[in-house]
């Protein structure tokens, strides 16, 4: 596994986006909710049904992996089109949950 910084990561997303036929910041938010979707779908089948059940899968990791990886595309996508880095979307999460008082 590689380690990769924000920066990087950033620089990679965008040089990475295909030419969409909407505007950008529609065409990443729908790909985050259709990417979350497939996250949701792996953990449905891994997690609705108990081991023995007819139709029951384990949680693949490994394409658990990809697809988060795929949240994180849409996600890094849509917020630097707003200008928002991923330090700072960590950072204001971060924040926010410390001011529940969750930390
Ligand atoms: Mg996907």
């Amino acid at each position: 596994m590689r380690r990769i910084s924000s920066i990087h990561y950033e620089q990679f997303v965008q040089s990475a986006q295909a030419e969409m036929s909407v505007a950008p910041e529609i065409a990443w938010a729908v790909g985050l909710a259709g990417e979350t979707g497939e996250v949701m779908e792996i953990i449905k089948k891994g997690c609705l049904r108990v081991p023995g059940d007819v139709g029951y899968v384990e949680v693949d990791r490994a394409k658990l992996v990809l697809e988060l990886g795929d949240v994180m595309f849409y996600l890094t996508s849509l917020g630097l089109e707003y200008g928002i880095t991923t330090d700072e979307i960590r950072s204001g999460n971060m924040t926010k949950l410390e001011g529940r008082g969750r930390v």
